[in-house]
């Protein structure tokens, strides 16, 4: 699929998304708050849920939250057009409180969906949710922040990068410092796994499905 194709199938199944009612969050939204940012992204961020603003406004990541996470894309030279942003929930939970786990069950095909057709090569999870969910690990953040992992997304092998989630950083000095130093890791990870994909991908990508070499573990390793 090529950018263009890409950009309208997405915009095709946010539009699919917008009338979601796979779980009860959808009775107490304002509007579903899909995702934004570059169909053709190699980098994509995975946060948990809206906010207030978030679903005031139908965009991710547009409070206090947002603007550092605005403010760290900055400091490693990318701003939102560069990369997309989506969420595990795409509806905001009442009194933001945490997903619970069969609104995040109904919604990840959303999620997976968005995977699929962006196909990134870098996938950063903010904060837990994210995190446990891509990794399928129950392991938390403040042990994993930091330590990219291969994992197969989906279709797709892609790198994921668990950091803290913005908005625990905004009030904690300490987690700020670390999520920045994290953070400037990203343009090392992002060249890196386009680097590991285009060694795989040539051949694999010419050839008709039925002549492809099956997939192997060997391809596993690049990153
Ligand atoms: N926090 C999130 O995880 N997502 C948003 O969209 C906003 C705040």
């Amino acid at each position: 699929m090529d950018a263009v194709e890409r950009a309208s199938a997405l915009r095709a199944y946010a539009d699919e998304t917008a009338g979601c009612t796979r779980c009860a969050l959808a009775g107490g939204r304002t509007q579903v708050v899909f995702g934004v940012g570059n169909p053709d992204a190699d980098l994509l961020f995975v946060g948990e849920a809206p906010g207030f603003h978030e679903d005031q406004q139908g965009i991710p990541f547009v409070g206090q939250a947002g603007k550092l996470l605005d403010r760290l894309l900055a400091g490693i030279g990318l701003q939102r057009s560069d990369i997309y942003i989506a969420n595990v929930l795409k509806c905001r939970p009442p009194q933001n409180r945490d997903p619970l786990p069969e609104e995040i069950a109904a919604c990840e095909p959303h999620l997976f969906r968005q995977l699929e057709l962006i196909q990134p090569r870098l996938v950063a999870t903010l904060g837990n949710f994210a995190t446990k969910l891509l990794s399928g690990k129950p392991l938390g953040i403040t042990r994993v922040h930091g330590h990219e992992q291969e994992v197969t997304l989906g279709t797709s092998r892609v790198l994921l990068y668990p950091l803290y989630h913005p908005a625990a950083a905004l009030y904690t000095p300490s987690m700020l410092k670390v999520l920045e130093q994290d953070f400037a890791r990203i343009p090392e990870l992002i060249a890196r796994a386009e680097a590991a994909v285009s060694l795989v991908a040539p051949s694999a990508a010419a050839a008709p499905p039925s002549e492809r070499a099956p997939e192997q573990p060997v391809q596993l390793g690049l990153f």
